[in-house]
């Protein structure tokens, strides 16, 4: 724990972290210490991690990137937190994030950007790029994430990490701050997929605090690692090797793949026609819900409240107005007129339909074979700024990761690889609940 956090004082300048929690790591690193003379020990008891700044920790701020929470002091543990607790992990601090976890390239923070150790004036992706920056720069052995459309898996794969998207339902919600509640998933974002196993272990099970937890028992995850990948049957969706992917990147993903076969892994290509809807469907979803959740910050029970308001108008109107940042304001616009009278129908129940036929696609594709390879992102860490002006090219970034939320399926982002310097991810892609097998296929390529 000491080490960490010598290490983290000397890389301030990555802005990882929000919240440096000292004391109470080594209070947690005495207790872990003296646990471990006894018999009773967890796998995870006294092992540092870092929390991203979205989960509610019971006494330290949890700000969510905004300034909105920036004198938050939450009154609980998120059960993930809970969990991690109980198995004796030291928590480190708060990792940095884009503001309400919207964003791709961790610059809607109200903290500001965090840099890509790789190379410090690229952006670490997003929304968990304090994460993925603090796990590639060894500021932490391992950190949390949270993936809505790919905050997990496209800054792992911009920092050369392993991050694990879980099948929606695996891993509890309780605590974790809502952005958009029907996709929202929290992850393991490690530097293997055996430090991922080890931590989805404790992350993942039931909990009645959270009415989309799925009950169905958890499987040890760090069993079937070394299990042979001979017949294992890889799906290529042609969509995902589409003229938006980086011609580099094209070729190491193909050079990941070609390691599967020879392993005596098959590969099939197979199509998915309703993939290019993914995008407009999910930023409409995605808003829709996030105006709802954002509804609550409203300057009365918690959180930023403006200076003498008028009248209760001005409370709100000014709260809001002077806490949110421009990206996440522009989303509760966007979601507000999609969900308002006259337009349900035209746009929000549209997005739906367009989700049900993603989720078929799925299930057709992955009734022919066992898991589907594919990139994680069309480019490779881009310059801190260079997309700031241009929300499309920002939401561009998910094309391949934001189909998979709408799915709710388990995907995970495995290092494969780099272009000019800059790590490569490839993606895997797993039926519902299979990520015992997601780890395995990212241990065997590791
Ligand atoms: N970049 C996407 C968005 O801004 C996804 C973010 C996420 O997964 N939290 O919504």
């Amino acid at each position: 724990t000491q080490f960490f956090l010598a290490r983290i004082k000397q890389h301030q300048h990555l802005n990882s972290f929000i919240t440096v929690c000292d004391d109470l790591a080594l209070a947690q690193a005495e207790v872990a210490d003296k646990r471990l003379a006894t018999a009773d020990t967890a796998v995870l008891t006294g092992i540092p991690l870092a929390q991203k700044d979205i989960f509610c920790t019971l006494g330290s701020k949890t700000s969510c990137g905004s300034k909105m929470l920036d004198n938050f002091i939450a009154p609980y543990d998120a059960t993930v937190i809970e969990k991690f607790n109980q198995a004796g992990a030291v928590m480190l601090g708060k990792l940095n994030m884009d503001e309400f976890a919207m964003g791709s390239s961790n610059e809607t923070s109200y903290y500001g950007p965090v840099r890509n150790p790789w190379d410090t004036d690229c952006v670490p992706g997003g929304s968990s790029g304090g994460s993925a920056a603090a796990v590639a720069a060894r500021l932490t052995p391992a950190a949390t994430g949270t993936d809505t459309g790919g905050s997990i898996r496209q800054p792992a794969a911009l920092c050369g990490i392993t991050g694990l998207k879980p099948t929606y339902g695996r891993v509890s919600r309780y605590g974790m701050i809502a952005y958009a509640s029907s996709l929202d998933q929290g992850g393991p974002m490690t530097r293997s997929a055996e430090d991922a196993a080890l931590l989805m272990q404790v992350m993942a099970g039931f909990d009645p605090k959270d009415s989309t937890s799925v009950q169905q028992s958890v499987p040890d995850y760090s069993a079937g690692l070394n299990d042979s990948l001979k017949g294992l049957k890889i799906g290529l969706p042609k969509e995902f090797f589409s003229d938006e992917l980086d011609s580099a990147i094209a070729t190491e993903i193909q050079a990941a793949v070609a390691e599967y076969e020879k392993m005596g892994a098959e590969i099939k290509e197979v199509s998915m026609p309703n993939l290019k809807l993914a995008i407009p469907a999910y930023y409409v979803i995605a808003s829709a819900e996030c105006s709802s959740n954002l509804s609550r910050y409203d300057g009365v029970r918690f959180g930023y409240r403006c200076q003498n308001p008028q009248d209760l108008a001005d409370l709100y109107t000014r709260s809001r107005g002077e806490a949110f940042g421009s990206e996440v304001k522009r989303r509760i616009l966007m979601g507000t007129y999609a969900l308002s009278a006259g337009y349900y129908d035209a746009y929000y129940l549209k997005a739906q339909q367009v989700r049900r036929l993603i989720s078929d696609d799925f299930k057709r594709a992955l009734s022919e074979v066992d898991v589907l390879m594919g990139p994680v992102s069309p480019s490779t860490a881009f310059r801190i700024g260079e997309k700031t002006d241009d929300p499309i090219q920002m939401y561009l970034e998910d094309i391949y990761t934001i189909a998979i939320n709408l799915a709710g399926l388990p995907a995970m982002s495995i290092p494969a690889g780099f272009v000019d310097g800059k790590p490569v991810g490839l993606q895997v892609i797993g039926n519902y609940f299979s990520e015992a097998k997601l780890l395995n296929i990212g241990h065997r390529y590791q």
